[in-house]
């Protein structure tokens, strides 16, 4: 069996997440476990070569031990990948294919969880095995840790492995995580593909605006109407968005895409600074840059009475936040306050947001750990590609690795168009059998070098 029909095999394992299944439901869980027992079956010399560590369902860590013996330690510390198993549900009669049957297509795998991201992690095991099987041993450890809920908040994965590391007072130099891609076609006026490292990453907050009023009869309605004061709000909050701001892993994004621009539009990225408003405008077209200024907030549900002549005992908003760092949470809370500026409207944090995580200063400056291997690596199996340092405006499982390494990367080694990228999470996901190829060799070119 070779790395597409191994790979056609690991998407028709569903591991989407059945609505409305608890934790610790056998038949949600089922997959998960055999994806982890499909990994073992598949890749034998890697797991004879590393130690696994099955925490539970929604987290498997691997150590692949280094040439250092621990009494004879660099210093160094070792490297970490993640990735996730997990999928997020398919609408299947919205697909021109079964969305688990992995049907090979003109080149192309079907299938829900081929971008997202079954295609990047079969890649890094076919890399790791076929390094076993040359011999090879990395220098310091490498660690791999694969998650199982990412798709919901990896608070079963992400979060658990990390105190798990913790636990055993393991931290990184700097992880690799999903991301974005290499990009072809998404810029105007940047002609050849580019790859865009993730360096930064917006933090996620949900709130809840919610108006009480008496319940009764619609015959008999109140003068004033818990949802007239709740769209009051809203069309504050629409007309007083967050304040722009460029943070250096944006401003640097800019200032390295100019020169690959060409004429008016070119001079316009290399001058940000100096246009201010102007420059804003003028990017803010491309709906990939226009959330990259400011925290964005997204009206995502509304709620009222459950019949049409129902007066509601509330109404109920929930705005979704992505946040530009360094904003916190906190500051965030006390912005829509101030802008909604009405008591009637209560303001309360939905479910469990994170923190934004800026890059570090080197990064920014296309430096510190990671930078020259992942540049090499790319350069190896994509030649001449310029690299961008990004800004993430999705959340990944590598926030909750924040504090146990010294950089974090989000990028996927995949060349994408526009098209490509819009069935992530969308219809008829697929990945061509060039980019399998493409990241396997990425990967494996990665990995040989640590
Ligand atoms: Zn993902």
């Amino acid at each position: 069996m070779g790395l597409t029909e191994r790979f056609r095999e690991a998407v028709t394992i569903k591991t989407d997440w059945p609505a409305g299944a608890a934790t610790g439901d056998e038949e949600a869980e089922g997959p998960l476990i055999r994806f982890q027992e499909f990994l073992a079956r598949e890749y034998p010399l890697f797991h004879k070569a590393a130690e696994r560590q099955v925490l539970d369902p929604y987290a498997v860590v691997y150590r692949w031990p280094g040439q250092q013996s621990a009494d004879q330690r660099s210093g160094k510390k070792p490297v970490l990948f993640l990735a996730h198993y997990d999928v997020v549900p398919a609408e299947a009669g919205r697909w021109t294919t079964g969305p688990f049957d992995a049907e090979l297509r003109d080149g192309y795998v079907y299938g829900r969880g081929t971008l997202d991201m079954k295609g990047s992690l079969i890649a890094l095991m076919e890399a790791a095995e076929l390094l076993c099987g040359r011999g090879f041993r990395p220098r310091e450890d490498i660690w791999f840790a694969f998650g199982g809920d990412e798709e919901r908040s990896g608070v079963l994965g992400a979060l658990r492995m990390a105190a798990w590391f913790e636990e055993q007072g393991v931290r990184f130099a700097w992880l690799l995580d999903e991301g974005p891609v290499i990009g072809e076609g998404h810029i105007e006026g940047l002609k050849s593909p580019a790859a865009f490292f993730g360096i930064e990453e917006k933090g996620f907050l949900s709130l809840d605006l919610t108006v009480k009023q008496h319940p009764g009869h619609a015959s008999r309605p109140p003068d004033v109407q818990a949802a007239a004061v709740l769209a009051k709000a809203l069309i504050r909050l629409s007309k007083r968005p967050f304040p722009r701001r460029l943070t250096p892993t944006v401003e640097s994004f800019f200032t390295h895409l100019a020169p690959f621009i060409p004429g008016f539009r070119g001079w316009i990225l290399r001058h940000s600074r100096l246009l201010g408003p102007l420059f804003f405008r003028a990017v803010k077209k491309n709906p990939l840059f226009a959330a990259m200024f400011k925290t964005t907030l997204a009206m995502t549900q509304l709620e009222g009475s459950a019949a049409d002549n129902v007066l509601p005992s509330e109404v109920k908003a929930v705005v979704n936040l992505r946040l530009l760092p360094p904003r916190t949470r906190e500051e965030a809370v006390a912005f829509v306050r101030e802008t909604i500026n009405d008591k009637r409207v209560e303001i309360a944090v939905h479910g469990l947001g994170t923190e934004a995580v800026s890059a570090n200063p080197e990064q920014a400056r296309f430096g510190g750990s990671g930078w020259a291997d992942l540049t090499a690596a790319l350069e190896s199996t994509e030649s001449g590609c310029p690299v961008f340092p990004f800004l993430m405006t999705a959340t990944t499982d590598s926030r909750h690795y924040k504090d146990l390494t010294e950089a974090i990367f989000r990028f996927s080694p995949l060349r994408l168009n526009p098209r490509e990228l819009a069935a992530i999470h969308g219809h008829d996901e697929r990945v061509s059998l060039e980019n399998l190829d493409r990241a396997a060799r990425f990967y494996g070119a990665l990995l040989s070098r640590l």
